[in-house]
């Protein structure tokens, strides 16, 4: 028995706002795909997996997909939804897959029982379906005002996977009229295919809005380990006209020394990162011996860093940042600061926390002689 799985990613999606499609988006430091796409691969149930991108989206996709197992080339979508699993359908056919669970690329939650729940149904139906029934109030309205309620106990709320026996899938599709269906089940139906309703999952959210990935960001963080890890970085002041910090360019009368572009911000956070997953610091993986970190921006470490969390099981939860020193003044740049720390770890600006000191004219950092860091990355696990 042979399973596929067909992710249908070939949307454009405009109502998460401007941006990369809602596929691409980071959610809890990776693409909202890459998500989907772990979750069918590892699935011991599934054999293969084809996903169907749009054509201006080959390099995101590679982003997304880079190093996955169980992956097939992708291929390119249609006009439409319906003619992008049809792309997708026939590209499957190669493989001739017993069963194929159609899913979007949007739902980055899908659980294994409800994976396993689709293809166990296949077992004594063609088709199936993930839904949940409708516990609210249906009404309709007019012009307004509240109508008459709208029985509701045989209703559901459709979702994905949608699973077929694949020839019939193949089938019902090749020989759909060409009108627009809204699903696949909705072209099953038209063939005369038999689709089981099987209970779907409260967190299987289809990802349209910046609301929903605020959503999914906090189940992706529900019921994890928490683990804290802190860094601190110092570097001395030297001739130049400008400071590296947290990634962002700042004016002053003096530069900052150091192999790289000495960013001591971004030096603390990834030590406090690595710090959180046991990962030893930056000089570990960026020797200062080694020539490659001379002058290098420093975002490549910390990104790095945020990437070795992920393949340990962990999302970056919040990030807590202290500049010391009397000058440049940190204030005016704090907040392009948090913005750039959020897009290197790729969550949302509202996990990152830049704030400054000084130390009343003492120590090292009062005379003017350096700059310190010190950052708390707090992380959840599993
Ligand atoms: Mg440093």
């Amino acid at each position: 028995m042979k399973v596929a799985a067909l992710i249908v990613a070939a949307g454009r999606g405009s109502r998460a706002g401007p941006g990369a499609p809602k596929q691409y988006r980071p959610l809890a430091g990776q693409p909202v795909l890459r998500h989907t796409l772990g979750a069918f691969i590892s699935h011991p149930e599934i054999d293969a997996i084809l996903t169907v991108i749009h054509e201006d989206d080959a390099s995101a996709y590679e982003a997304a997909a880079n190093g996955l197992p169980k992956l097939l080339p992708p291929v390119h979508g249609g006009a439409t939804r319906q003619a992008s699993v049809r792309a997708g359908l026939e590209a499957l056919s190669v493989e001739a897959p017993d069963f194929v669970l159609i899913h979007d690329g949007a739902r980055p939650l899908v659980p294994a029982r409800l994976i396993s729940g689709c293809i166990a149904a296949l077992g004594t139906h063609s088709g199936a379906q993930a839904g949940l029934p409708v516990t609210d109030t249906i009404r309709r309205t007019a012009n307004g005002l509240a109508s008459e309620a709208v029985p509701r106990d045989t209703l559901w709320r459709a979702q994905t996977p949608q699973a077929f026996r694949f020839e019939a899938i193949l089938d019902a599709h090749r020989h759909a009229s060409g009108e627009e269906y809204t699903d696949d089940v909705a072209v099953a139906i038209e063939a005369g295919i038999d689709v089981a309703m099987v209970e779907g999952d409260e967190d299987n959210i289809k990802i349209t809005s910046a609301t929903d990935l605020q959503r999914a960001e906090r189940i992706l963080m529900r019921g994890g380990e928490t683990r804290t890890g802190m860094g601190y970085d110092v570097h001395r002041f030297g001739p130049g006209d400008h400071v590296w910090l947290c990634g962002v360019k700042v004016p002053h009368d003096a530069g900052l020394v150091g192999h790289s572009d000495a960013d001591a911000g971004l030096h603390a956070i990834t030590d406090a990162v690595l710090g959180a997953i046991g990962a030893g610091d930056i000089g570990k993986h960026f020797p200062p011996s080694d020539p490659r970190w001379k002058g290098a921006s420093s975002d490549i470490f910390l990104a790095h860093a945020a990437k070795l969390a992920a393949e340990a099981g962990a999302r970056i939860s919040y990030v807590d940042l202290t500049l010391i020193c009397e000058r440049p003044k940190i204030g005016p740049h704090a907040e392009a600061m948090r913005a750039r720390v959020a897009d290197i770890l790729g969550i949302d600006m509202s996990r990152i926390s830049v704030k400054a000191t000084t130390t009343e004219g003492l120590g090292f950092t009062g005379r003017g002689e350096g700059l310190a860091a010190q950052a708390i990355a707090t992380l959840i696990i599993g």
